[in-house]
């Protein structure tokens, strides 16, 4: 009786969760993935606290045993590593957002992309990434992985020739790109990209960190994977670590595997706290993309400034595609101040609203000079190799009042001295006028 019961209301929650996930995006942020009827009747997803699970009896241990190796699985878990029911839910959530079959939660970005690299790569195979891509990751890539002889090749952002040309037959087994990249904003043509992976049958996978699944679903265009730090957007308020994987529910049974023997899982608090921060993804991106762009607008022009890049702007190399396939430009702005690294220091100093911290995607504005924060050990001039200037700024637009990040941002740069000399030229041309 009981689990004719529990069966009729499983199959009622399944269908309710297909029906949100045809649904808009905001209504997927907020009910996602959510069973309807939980635990003592809480409305928001309790948090399960707890390192075991409990068996009622051996027969109920043989019955967990036979679904979960020979039958169709279960809901109910078994150990903390493996499972979580606050887990689950945020990771049918992610799913849903990402419009893919499953998701897998880690305790870390970096726990995402190091536990899928070593769930999917055998010892000898190739793999290639392109330039422009989260430091660690690359780290990851031609320290450990070359440990186990794995070679990487890096690519030029954007060269899609490179790319295929790079691909050797049998050994190379991932393609790996960001998009948009880290600091230049590069955006990656999807439909290219996993095309490529598709011909050459080589798994294609996408960090969409900087753009999250309100901007930009990977997925749609053909990917195989995508990874996102939940610890910016997803997360939102700079309060916990995250990271995810997104995509076909084999694949992704592999890498949930995979974290129970690596043991990168994530807690349940810190899902709860991403679980509350999803339920605002929409309104909060929308606000990111309009300060973002706004901010953008304003320094393209400004006296102060050498570049903006922003891909959103139409100077931006990948604004066409960046246009075609995204549905935001996203919160980050990087460009580049008129000045060497003590005057883009100065004017960091200057800001009010931002704090002065790595990281991006939290409600809180955020300003960095990569120079310092990223490559503090390098040379000016091996940053320059690296293509980091010592002017270069990134600044993680937050959800303030738009006036009132361009006020400060103006207040900030009127102490640049191109500034400055700028405005004695006008007033100089002005006085002038005046005194004919
Ligand atoms: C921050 C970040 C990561 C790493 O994520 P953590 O949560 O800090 O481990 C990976 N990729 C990109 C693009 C990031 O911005």
């Amino acid at each position: 009786m009981v689990d004719e019961f529990l069966n009729d209301m499983g199959r009622r929650e399944q269908s309710n969760r297909t029906d949100i996930n045809r649904m808009g995006e905001s209504t997927r942020a907020v009910h996602g993935g959510a069973n309807r009827t939980k635990a003592h009747h809480s409305l928001t997803e309790p948090i399960v606290q707890t390192a075991t699970f409990t068996f009622r009896n051996t027969q109920d241990v043989i019955d967990y045993m036979e679904a979960t190796i020979y039958g169709e699985g279960t809901e109910r878990e078994e150990y903390g590593r493996y499972g979580n029911p606050t887990v689950n839910a945020v990771e049918r959530k992610l799913a849903a957002l990402d419009g893919g079959e499953d998701a897998v939660l880690f305790s870390s970005g970096m726990a995402a992309v190091t536990t899928t690299l070593l769930a999917i790569l055998p010892a000898g195979a190739h793999i290639i990434m392109t330039d422009d891509c989260y430091r660690r990751t690359r780290q990851f890539a031609q320290t450990f992985l070359k440990r186990f002889g794995i070679e990487t090749t890096v690519v030029p952002m954007g060269d899609y020739e490179a790319m295929e040309a790079a691909i050797i037959p049998k050994t190379t087994r991932v393609l790996i790109s960001e998009s948009p990249t880290n600091p230049y904003l590069r955006v990656a043509d999807l439909e290219q990209f996993a095309a490529i992976g598709k011909k050459h049958k080589v798994l294609t996978l996408i960090d969409s960190t900087f753009a999250t699944p309100i901007n930009q679903r990977p997925l749609d265009w053909g990917v195989d994977l995508v990874t996102h730090s939940a610890t910016k957007y997803l997360g939102g308020h700079n309060d916990l670590l995250a990271g995810v994987v997104v995509g076909r529910a084999d694949r992704v049974k592999a890498l949930r595997d995979a974290r129970g023997i690596l043991g990168a899982i994530i807690d349940p608090h810190a899902a709860s706290l991403l679980d509350r921060g999803l339920k605002t993804l929409g309104v909060r991106v929308g606000q990111h993309n309009a300060n973002a762009m706004a901010v953008a607008q304003f320094l393209e022009h400004h006296p102060a400034i050498d570049r903006v890049w922003y891909p959103g702007l139409p100077s931006h190399p990948d604004y066409g595609v960046a246009s075609m396939q995204m549905n935001g430009y996203g919160g980050v702005v990087t460009f580049a101040v008129k000045g060497d690294l003590k005057v883009t220091s100065d004017f960091i100093d200057r800001l009010r609203i931002p704090y002065i911290a790595p990281s991006l995607g939290g409600v809180e504005s955020l300003i960095e000079q990569p120079a310092l924060i990223s490559y503090y050990d390098k040379t000016t001039e091996e940053r320059e190799a690296l293509g980091m200037r010592d002017n270069l700024v990134r600044f993680a637009v937050g959800i303030e009042d738009t006036d009132d990040l361009l006020d400060d941002l103006e207040q900030a740069l009127s102490g640049v001295p191109a500034y400055k000399d700028h405005l004695r030229g006008l007033s100089t041309l002005w006085e002038a006028r005046f005194r004919n």
